[in-house]
């Protein structure tokens, strides 16, 4: 039997019609108001939630093992999979949930980080008179205000500017963003407001003034992806669902329901991909949430499955934050070839993407240069003609792969549902797939209803509206003040913690080690110019970050922010997990390298290091070749044609500069591309050329080359009068 999404109104009833009698201009207080009855509905009807910590991996896996039956199990850690355990665990079933990778390691943690209602889907609405299309819509904003209430440390509203170059195009649109205000009724943000060309320079000051008429700024939500689906989990396991990372669906179990005699799915067949070891999990109910992997899964249940899935990439690049301003975002929904172009300020830097390709299917996506240059070309429509947009600024790189569905259900199997799609086979398996991020809670919520009805388990209605995901509820914007008070950290480093752990932020600082310093008194940062610090390590693990890939890309965020700076602090992570998870020296290089691979090939490392391959030609004037002959010279004093790190030790010890080896080792590896240990004169010209043509940025040795430079430089003689050394 088929069981088609139906799209629901608002869940709170009354919303709409009583927002109505109270005006516009007080939807934004009667959405407050609005939130915190459904939280107080939903705190009627819990209790606390069981576990004050989620329970240790070995302990979840216990009862994985030794439960003789869950009611449900789900398959995918995702956004989609981790809502659903949410929902099934609150409604007090007993709930399972497995991920064969890291939570949020698939699409979830590679998204735009929008929490949006879709302006684009809603001008298609109006045009089309599609009344679908608008119900989708209506839901995503109450799904957006649902969000931001429930964790609020992990999301904000952000105004995103549309810049207008066409006069005819501002009632347009205008008119389109008031609507998009309308439809949210009671959840709106904040009202839209039009911009003059000389505000919206003011602004957005790196923006194209060319032809540009003025603008327009609505406000979505923005999140942290990745750290918003490890809440969704954390939450789960706290209330009691039995939830594990690292633990693939290798088959699903099935039985023969003795009064039809019709097989059904009982349960799946479960590996820890980190000891190999395989049990059997049962359950009355599998949903499967496995992301762009659906067909795999419902290909376990029924071999001749047609598949659903149509996979589409997406890439994204992270710029430095000075390629947007740093708390408004730009949007272009319909460009000249009908794509949508954006780049928005994210955890101080910039995003900007997308692209939309058909792809295959794999866990391990890789961004190309092709995508890249792509993107880049895109974004320097936008920007002034002062701002160089250059190859080397692009800092990260990741794909995503959008699980676009077919409804299998439907005549025309050719059309991609806008909307999610909740099936149920033969044998009782439920797949939900498609969808989006911002609505993950009612996709969770639709299936969790859609399981109750078909297996007829015992339970009662979704209670996850308004129901706090972990750290959110004690959360406050001034949290953060207390850390630097209480804890002495740095004010940047409370700001992250309160950020991401929201009220767990204090069992963070508890953690952190002493300084040594006057100030901050503790807090010992990972890398310099990143407020992450050594105790989110030891905290991640108790988050169930089992490899230093966990760490780098989905407890903290570096990966996705600097592929550099995640390497740098790579030893240090692996160490300190090295300590806390017994790993021998073997286990750590593994870790260190599958780490850097990932960096390498799925973070957008390859891409910035092809910049400086052999191939990379020497295009530097004949005077430019000779000054950075000069300033190689000054390191390779002894004319061998090379530097090693001895070299750079000397002239570092000469200035009074102290530099630890392994981060000298880093920083020289970058730039020796036949990776045999030295830095040859050949490699260093290539650098500086691929510097000057923009294509790199940021290059360590380079700028410590020339600031070693003007120090010797800037150094006079001391007279032998005055050296105290006497003759
Ligand atoms: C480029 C891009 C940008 C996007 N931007 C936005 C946005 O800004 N806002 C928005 O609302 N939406 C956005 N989306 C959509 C959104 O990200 C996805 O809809 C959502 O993340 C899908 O979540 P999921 O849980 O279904 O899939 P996934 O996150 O991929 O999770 C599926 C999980 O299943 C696991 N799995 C697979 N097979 C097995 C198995 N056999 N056993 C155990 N586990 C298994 C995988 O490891 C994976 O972790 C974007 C998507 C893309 C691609």
């Amino acid at each position: 039997m088929a069981f088609q999404k139906a799209v629901k109104g608002t869940v709170l009833v009354g919303g709409g019609a009583l927002a109505t009698i109270l005006g516009l201009s007080q939807f934004s207080h009667y959405r407050r108001k609005q939130v915190n009855l459904a939280y107080v509905e939903a705190a009627e009807y819990f209790t606390e939630p069981v576990n004050r910590e989620p329970p240790s991996r070995e302990a979840q896996i216990l009862t994985l093992k030794n439960t003789p039956e869950f009611d449900i199990l789900v398959i995918g850690g995702g956004a989609t999979g981790s809502g659903c355990a949410l929902d099934a665990v609150t409604r007090g079933l007993k709930t399972a949930l497995v991920e064969r990778d890291d939570f949020s390691s698939g699409t979830s943690s590679r998204s735009t980080k929008l929490i949006h209602g879709g302006v684009r889907y809603l001008q298609k609405a109006i045009m089309k008179l599609d009344i679908e299309q608008y119900r989708m819509v209506k839901e995503a904003l109450h799904e957006r205000a649902n969000l931001l209430e429930i964790a609020p440390h992990l999301s904000a509203p952000l105004p995103i500017m549309l810049p207008i170059y066409k006069w005819w195009q501002l009632p347009y649109y205008w008119v389109g963003i008031k609507l998009y205000d309308l439809v949210a009724g009671s959840n709106c943000l904040k009202s839209s407001y039009v911009l003059s060309k000389s505000r919206a320079l003011e602004h957005f000051p790196m923006l194209q003034k060319d032809k540009l008429v003025g603008a327009i700024v609505y406000y979505d939500g923005q999140h942290n992806d990745a750290r918003m689906n490890l809440a969704i989990a954390l939450t789960a396991a706290r209330y009691g669902a039995a939830t594990a990372n690292y633990m693939e669906v290798v088959n699903l179990l099935k039985k023969t329901d003795p009064q039809t005699g019709k097989e059904h799915v009982s349960g799946a067949r479960c590996k820890d991909v980190l000891t190999g070891q395989e049990f059997d999990v049962r359950a009355k109910c599998v949903i499967n949430a496995t992301g762009p992997f659906t067909d795999s899964v419902r290909k376990m249940d029924d071999k001749n499955a047609a598949a659903i899935c149509q996979p589409s990439a997406g890439v994204h690049i992270v710029m430095p934050g000075y390629y947007s301003p740093e708390s408004m975002g730009l949007l272009d929904p319909a460009t000249s070839d009908g794509r949508v172009i954006f780049f928005l300020p994210w955890q101080k830097m910039t995003i900007a993407g997308t692209t939309d390709t058909p792809t295959d299917i794999t866990q391990h996506p890789i961004p190309s240069e092709e995508d890249i240059n792509f993107i880049l070309n895109e974004v320097r429509n936008y920007l002034s003609c002062d701002v160089e947009v250059r190859r080397g600024d692009v800092l990260a790189a990741w794909s995503g792969i959008r699980p676009l569905v077919t409804d299998p259900k439907s005549e025309d199997t050719q059309s991609i549902s806008r909307n999610h799609v909740v099936d149920i086979s033969e044998s009782g398996l439920i797949t939900i797939a498609g969808g989006k991020w911002t609505t993950y809670r009612s996709m969770a919520e639709d299936t969790v209803n859609a399981a109750i009805k078909i297996h007829n388990l015992k339970a009662g209605p979704s209670r996850t509206v308004g129901l706090f995901l972990q750290g959110g509820k004690d959360w406050s914007p001034t949290l953060y003040i207390r850390l630097v008070q209480d804890y002495g950290l740095e004010s940047e480093v409370a700001q992250h913690l309160a950020a991401t752990y929201g009220d767990k932020a204090f069992e963070v600082a508890k953690m952190a080690s002493v300084t040594g310093k006057r100030w901050p008194i503790v807090g010992v940062r990972l890398v310099s110019e990143f407020p992450y610090i050594e105790a989110e390590v030891k905290y991640g693990i108790k988050e169930y970050a089992c490899t230093a890939v966990d760490m780098i890309s989905r407890r903290t965020r570096l990966a996705f922010l600097n592929v550099q700076a995640a390497e740098e602090a790579l030893p240090r992570i692996v160490e300190l997990m090295g300590r806390e998870l017994n790993w021998d020296d073997h286990k750590k290089e593994e870790e260190l390298e599958t780490a850097k691979k990932f960096l390498y090939y799925e973070m957008g490392y390859k891409s910035r290091s092809e910049q400086l391959t052999d191939r990379t030609e020497i295009s530097l004037l004949p005077s430019d070749i000779d000054r950075y002959k000069k300033r190689f010279h000054k390191f390779d004093a002894d004319q061998k044609g090379f530097i090693t790190i001895v070299d750079v030790q000397r002239v570092l010890e000469s200035i009074n500069v102290q530099m630890d080896e392994n981060t000298l080792h880093e920083i020289l590896n970058e730039v020796d591309l036949n990776k045999n240990g030295q830095v040859e004169l050949n490699e260093f010209l290539q650098l500086m050329s691929a510097i000057q043509k923009g294509r790199v940025s940021g290059s360590r040795l380079a700028i410590l080359m020339k600031t070693a430079e003007e120090n010797l430089e800037r150094r006079v003689p001391i007279p032998v009068d005055r050296s105290c050394g006497g003759l």
